[in-house]
């Protein structure tokens, strides 16, 4: 299928020819003329599949076909994202596809100045990306008005929730004008009966649309494991970056504390090599993903949290450093590789500790990951398995809430106490500590 039968304007046809896209994704397909009827849709869409044209291109052609009237411009379409990774690659698709149109756009989101911002949308945008606590800090300071909204867009909407912004949705949406005069699009990775939830109370006679079926990893990435043991991982990652002459590669470790020492020792074994997480500045994430986009940086290695939203085009290994305690991050981490068409390698490198995350991972994935032993990395079968350092005394394969940054946190409950800032939290015991054997290796915090 071509671009040309969607209905989409010539503006925006030439913008998609210069991107070099020859034929819609099927999600694209799907979603276009959906949106551009007016219909609003919920969407189960994994990353990479190219939903962000996909909302993107109809909601410009939809702004444009009814231009705004002259003087201070109201905000007429807001996508909310939990990340700001995710926001400033949504502002940067929005900017591009919509190169040859006169709409204007911007992007707010936290850990920079705010002024700026104030000064962007006082002098009036149609499209507003933002992530919610910074939407709501404009709101707060009255730098901004949402009561014009034609189109809302939710992304990621799954991850914004599980990263406890639900209250934070919940006030925006009281903030725009009535479900029946907005255009309504949600996408989501996975739709739990939290999300059907929200896009019941949303969503108008939504259209539904599935491109991937629900959990199921992109067949064009080449899945496998390799078993070794835990204190000879980073040897081999060296040795397999080294020896298959890999350029760009993406390693994900389970703690920010983890992310900073392997970056550390695979720089001490001469690869350039850079950790991104949260507790890094907007700054220091942002140089690192330029280095790593421009081929400086040869390995990234990220937390679930700092990689979700990054879009790199044609990365193709990424590698498992340890495994996730929530098997459907694995599903997000693979995506990051195989993105539109292109062919992606993801490695594990399991040691006997995670032989339960694996399985948990393979029941969700319903198959299981071919495994390879390389010759000199064999496991010594002498080991015993031990509980997974996490720094707090989660259980194995549970999700550990981590809502430090949504403002308004679940309540953790017993199993999943975090610590952190914020209400509700409860600091680690000693004996948890103690237990878990290690106070640095703290897991990811969430953050917008
Ligand atoms: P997304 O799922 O929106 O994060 O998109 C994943 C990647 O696919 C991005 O790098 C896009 O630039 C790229 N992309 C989007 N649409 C197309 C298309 N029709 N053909 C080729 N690449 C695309």
């Amino acid at each position: 299928m071509s671009f040309d039968v969607l209905g989409l304007s010539a503006e925006l046809l030439r913008a998609v020819g210069e991107q070099g896209y020859t034929q819609p994704t099927p999600i694209q397909s799907k979603t276009i003329p959906a949106i551009l009827a007016g219909k609003d849709i919920m969407a189960c869409a994994q990353t990479g599949t190219g939903k962000t044209a996909g909302f993107t291109l109809p909601l410009l052609q939809r702004l444009g076909a009814k231009p705004a009237g002259k003087g201070r411009r109201p905000v007429r379409a807001l996508v909310l994202t939990p990340t700001r990774e995710l926001a400033a690659q949504v502002a940067e698709s929005v900017e591009t596809y919509g190169r040859h149109m006169p709409l204007s756009s911007t992007v707010v989101f936290g850990g920079v100045k705010i002024n700026p911002q104030i000064d962007r949308l006082r002098r009036g945008v149609d499209i507003l990306v933002a992530t919610p606590g910074r939407l709501l800090d404009h709101v707060g300071q009255k730098t901004l008005d949402l009561s014009q909204i034609e189109i809302l867009v939710l992304d990621e909407a799954d991850r914004m929730l599980d990263m406890g912004f639900i209250h934070d949705i919940r006030r925006v949406l009281a903030l725009l004008p009535g479900n029946s005069v907005r255009q309504n699009l949600l996408f989501s990775a996975t739709f739990s009966d939290e999300i059907k939830q929200l896009a019941h109370r949303l969503l108008n006679q939504p259209e539904l649309i599935e491109v991937a079926r629900h959990n199921k990893t992109a067949d064009r990435i080449r899945q496998i494991v390799y078993p070794v043991d835990k204190s000879r991982k980073r040897e081999l990652l060296s040795h397999m970056i080294g020896s298959q002459n890999w350029q760009q590669v993406l390693v994900f470790t389970r703690t920010k504390h983890g992310a900073n020492r392997l970056a550390q020792q695979l720089e001490h074994d001469g690869l350039v090599a850079a950790a991104i997480h949260g507790n890094k500045s907007q700054g220091a994430r942002t140089r690192a993903l330029a280095g790593f986009k421009s081929g400086k940086v040869k390995v990234l290695v990220a937390t679930d949290i700092a990689a979700r939203g990054l879009d790199i085009d044609q990365l193709p290994h990424v590698v498992n450093y340890e495994l996730p305690n929530v098997s459907e991050d694995y599903i997000h981490r693979i995506g990051r590789t195989g993105r539109a068409g292109n062919e992606g390698e993801a490695i594990s490198l399991v040691c006997v500790d995670e032989h339960k995350l694996l399985r948990d991972i393979e029941r969700l994935l319903k198959r299981e990951i071919p495994k390879t032993v390389l010759p000199g990395y064999d496991p010594d079968p002498s080991i015993k398995a031990e509980p997974i350092q996490n720094g707090r005394n989660n259980k194995q394969g549970h999700r550990t809430r981590q809502h430090t940054e949504g403002r308004h946190r679940r309540k953790p409950s017993a199993k999943t106490s975090g610590t952190g800032r914020g209400s509700g939290a409860k600091p680690v015991s000693k004996h948890a500590r103690h237990q878990t054997g290690n106070s640095h290796a703290k897991p990811e915090h969430r953050r917008h």
